[in-house]
């Protein structure tokens, strides 16, 4: 196993308090890993800005000859990735490496060639006897700060439109979830020239707080909690960085009566709980018409009854437990408050599962209403609420009436209903009789307090990116 941070071209152990790893599916601690100093976070941000100077010099196409052998150095090595992430994060092994990887090779192959493919206007004479060009030239050394439920992926998202746009990176994962970087750390500093990427370790509080407050850092790019983004951006204040934010999310789900209710009811057993619902995309908070409630309830309730979890076969489960005691304790106490209200009737689910691990049975709670917490705050779990409308203005008033505005899903045979119910939805991506599917082509981010900064396609290389115009006078 790696277990040390990269720094420049130095691979060393953090100096300070250590943090426990812990696998989610047992409990146990996998290892313990010191964070960085703030010397050595110096020392990472010294290393890119060193490195910066040659980076940003190298061609659009050799940075693409870079990206394209990490994509193959990721592939190769699948089955490792794999098994290190599903350890660290408690998912089921298929999971990660049928999905997540071949997502997470493609999205470093998508910024291979997008970088080569960046438009902007015509240069030309737009005052007379002067011509005028755009150019986009990289930011500087960004900041990179990764959650806990996608490790490898968002380090995918936030490296590879980053150094494809030319700019070094010092990046920094979850305190919780550190195994896969470091194994992408020893990748990266066999391909890459030295100080391009660097890796250190830390929590928060200590190390991220660091990072973002880096007189040396030009952007702040986080994936992470709506509270942490508003941290970012009182520190980006004080020198006038760029932020790129990608917050939470509360996914509205508007079931029309004229749905095909057998592929709702799949489609929500599938992303509604994917990675134990831990998706700040998930599809958990369901407005179903009136005509249909009753019959969806009952189908949706004993499908996701049917979800195979904490199975001895690994093979077998289709979702892990939660990452932590603190976060299956939360989502168990947002069900016990939403079980105090007559309104609400736990159909499924609901309670911690088994003694070891941080299990939790993926719950369905119905009869919600618009005002109910459940409603309303990201839960992160493996729950899902079911609000009945007999209105549909109603059901786009309440699916909009949220601090959030990252996804949303319309479902309905009718395409002209489903398209204009998506053109008056606030969020970053609606899904017409879909929900969660993601293309490397493709703009993911929010708009509200989700954040704004956009993850993978043309858009978040143009985010890592500066325009600037050049004009030259004829003389
Ligand atoms: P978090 O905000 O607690 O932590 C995210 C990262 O920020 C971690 O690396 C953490 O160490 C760091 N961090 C925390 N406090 C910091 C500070 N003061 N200064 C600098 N860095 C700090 O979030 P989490 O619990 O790891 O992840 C779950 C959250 O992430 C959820 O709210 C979820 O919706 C969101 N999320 C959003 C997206 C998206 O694309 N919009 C994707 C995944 C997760």
């Amino acid at each position: 196993m790696d277990i040390q941070m990269l720094i420049g071209s130095r691979f060393e152990k953090g100096t300070e308090t250590e943090e426990h790893i812990l696998n989610p599916k047992t409990g146990a601690t996998v290892i313990d890993l010191p964070e960085a100093s703030l010397s050595q976070v110096d020392a990472a941000v010294d290393a890119a800005e060193k490195a910066f100077k040659s980076w940003s010099q190298t061609t659009p196409g050799e940075r693409s000859g870079y990206l394209l052998k990490i994509a193959d150095a990721i592939e190769k090595d699948a089955a490792g990735f794999a098994a290190l992430e599903a350890l660290n994060c408690g998912k089921p092994i298929n999971a990660v490496l049928n999905d997540e990887i071949p997502a997470i090779v493609d999205c470093y192959r998508f910024f291979a060639g997008a970088v080569r493919n960046l438009h902007a206007p015509a240069a030309g004479e737009y005052l007379p006897g002067h011509t005028s060009m755009i150019r986009r030239d990289p930011i500087g050394i960004v900041g990179s700060i990764a959650p806990w439920n996608y490790p490898l992926m968002m380090m995918a998202w936030k490296l590879a439109p980053a150094i494809a746009g030319g700019n070094t990176v010092v990046f920094k994962p979850s305190e919780q979830t550190p195994l896969t970087a470091l194994k992408m750390a020893k990748l990266l500093s066999d391909i890459l020239p030295e100080g391009v990427v660097n890796v250190i370790l830390g929590r928060g509080e200590s190390v991220g707080n660091a990072l973002i407050n880096h007189a040396k850092i030009g952007m702040v790019s986080i994936t992470g909690d709506v509270a942490t983004g508003k941290k970012v951006l009182q520190a980006a204040a004080k020198t006038v960085k760029r932020t790129h934010l990608e917050l939470g999310g509360k996914a509205p789900v508007i079931v029309f009566d004229d749905a095909d209710i057998d592929a709702v009811v799949s489609g929500i057993r599938t992303f509604g709980y994917y990675n134990a619902g831990q998706d700040c995309t998930a599809a958990c908070r369901i407005y179903a018409d009136a005509k249909v409630y009753d019959n969806f309830v009952a189908d949706l309730s004993s499908a996701v009854a049917s979800i195979r979890f904490n199975q001895a076969d690994d093979t077998a489960n289709e979702i892990g437990p939660l990452i932590s005691r603190r976060q299956r304790d939360r989502v168990e106490s947002f069900v016990a408050r939403a079980s105090e209200h007559k309104h609400m009737e736990i159909t499924t689910g609901g309670k911690v599962s088994g003694d070891k691990g941080f299990f939790f049975t993926p719950t369905v709670i119905a009869g919600a209403l618009q005002d109910d917490e459940i409603v309303r705050r990201e839960v992160f779990g493996p729950v899902v609420s079911v609000t009945r409308f007999s209105d549909t203005d109603d059901a786009i008033a309440w699916a909009n009436d949220s601090d959030y505005g990252l996804a949303s899903s319309v479902w309905t045979k009718d395409i002209g209903r489903g398209m204009k119910t998506a053109a008056q939805l606030q969020y970053g991506c609606t899904w017409i009789n879909t929900h969660f599917m993601l293309a490397n082509e493709m703009p993911h981010g929010g708009l509200k307090q989700s954040g704004y900064g956009k993850d993978m396609s043309a858009y978040a290389l143009e985010d890592y990116t500066a325009v600037r115009h050049v004009m030259i006078n004829h003389g």
